[in-house]
């Protein structure tokens, strides 16, 4: 070998061997399999995380001034619950033992954008977002005195002209102080017309964001729905599948299908429970005095696990408060979980340890019942459907989502670490909180949230997701 040549590799060999440099991650992930449906990774690696970010994905050794064995565990992005209710440090914290490490209010939404996202600096469990929602606005338009849902004349009344541009004009502030989306709850607002809903969707067109909608009762609500969407040509999410479809969740999954194939940018989500929860006192019941006996006692009274009958179904409705629907069956369910259509999302509302399962149990109840218990889906597909899809859903608008629901070398660190073989949800209708088993780690954005199954009250690295 001529000596020019000799040199050159000499040092080659020495720049290789000096050129790879010792990090020190900030923490390691050992020995997990990395599951990322973003690239459909499904592979034994380790991860190292370096400020708030997945900065090395490899099977190579990794040092870390923290480290975690991940061994017999999967390492998944960070779930993305895009319905919850809670929105307060109790349902943060229970939602992050589920896997949860983001979650949006983006049905009802909220008419103070600003003070929203102002009242929640400061840092919390998991990142948080909000949309500029319709029935707030409406309920602060027509002076609704109602507490978090309509109670009176939001449900009632139709607007005026003048109110509806005043709606309108709500909205524009909400999403230029940040919120994510539009909201909308027809079957709260049954005193919304066609004409004011399409003039909201206008707003959402006009701003490219998506629109989140309950649609009204049936079939009829959910095409009607669809068909303003697509006039207009907004996106469109429809929330809760499942429960606005109920006895023909497969038809309303159809009408979503043919709407896609024609181009619209439509999706949707369900929760993996047989019964709904809202308030006793929303225009949902309203004519229930002329329902049968069978129909009242499907609800039950969370607070004290007492089914309902005309008695005291009119004693709480004058009362208020949350009440639980046991409205549909295990095949609805399914039907809606197993749905390539459906991202999974809680609908969680739960206060001072009372509410619905769901807000401790949903993304642990999809991973043990319906991936590892019924097969209805591969891994994968559920991870996908809890990470990637919305993700997806939010990220043209919301740009920092660009970033979450994927375990690549560059995105943000809020990962999920749970026992395929173990996971499950623990809460009830009576106790709503239990937390799940099998999650026993939970970073956001490279902070370790859950440690040991165990919430780290002290570490709130959670930020605001805005447009
Ligand atoms: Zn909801």
């Amino acid at each position: 070998m001529p000596f020019c040549k000799y040199l050159l590799l000499t040092l080659c060999v020495i720049t290789m061997s000096c050129s790879k440099p010792s990090t020190t991650y900030d923490v390691v992930i050992k020995g997990g399999r990395v599951m990322d449906p973003s690239s459909s990774t499904d592979k034994i690696m380790n991860v190292g995380i370096l400020d708030g970010q997945i900065a090395a994905l490899s099977e190579e050794e990794m040092s870390g001034t923290t480290t975690i064995d991940a061994t017999g565990l999967v390492v998944a992005p960070g779930f993305i619950d895009l319905h919850e209710h809670g929105m307060t440090d109790e349902t943060y914290g229970i939602m992050v033992r589920d896997g949860v490490t983001t979650a949006f209010e983006l049905e009802v939404g909220t008419d103070s954008v600003a003070k929203w996202y102002a009242a929640r600096e400061g840092g919390r469990y998991v990142n948080y977002g909000v949309s500029a929602g319709h029935i707030r606005v409406r309920m602060n338009v027509l002076g609704d005195q109602g507490a978090f849902l309509p109670s009176d004349k939001a449900i009632t009344d139709k607007a005026t002209p003048e109110q509806i541009a005043a709606m309108q004009s709500l909205l524009a502030k909400g999403l230029k102080e940040g919120a994510v989306g539009v909201g909308f709850g027809m079957a709260y607002t049954p005193g919304a017309t066609v004409e004011e809903f399409e003039a909201m969707l206008t707003i959402a067109k006009q701003n490219k964001a998506t629109s989140f909608i309950h649609a009204r009762g049936g079939l009829d609500g959910i095409k009607e729905a669809i068909t303003s969407a697509t006039a207009i040509g907004t996106p469109l999410h429809i929330v809760h599948i499942n429960s606005s479809g109920g006895a023909q969740t497969s038809e309303a999954l159809q009408l979503i299908q043919e709407a896609r194939d024609q181009g619209h940018d439509i999706t949707t989500e369900a929760y993996p429970y047989e019964a709904g929860m809202t308030r006793i006192e929303s225009a949902l019941f309203d004519g229930w005095e002329q329902w049968s006996d069978e129909q009242i006692a499907i609800h039950q009274w969370p607070e004290t696990g007492e089914f309902l009958n005309r008695e005291s179904f009119a004693r709480y409705r004058a009362q208020g408060g949350g009440i639980i629907i046991h409205s549909r069956t295990e095949a609805m369910t399914m039907t809606a979980i197993a749905s390539p259509l459906s991202m999974i999302a809680s609908d969680g509302f739960l206060a001072d340890g009372k509410g619905h399962p769901r807000t401790s149990g949903t993304y642990s109840k999809v991973l043990g019942k319906y991936v590892r218990e019924l097969k209805v889906m591969t891994l994968m597909e559920a991870l996908a459907k809890m990470t990637l899809q919305p993700a997806q859903r939010l990220e043209t608008y919301a740009p920092q989502m660009a970033k979450k629901g994927r375990l690549q070398v560059g995105a943000d660190a809020d990962i999920t670490l749970f026992n395929a073989d173990e996971v499950i949800d623990q809460s009830t209708y009576m106790e709503p909180t239990l937390a799940p088993k099998g999650i026993p780690y939970v970073l956001v954005g490279g902070k370790i949230v859950i440690q040991e199954g165990q919430l780290n009250e002290a570490v709130r690295p959670g930020v605001a997701i805005r447009n």
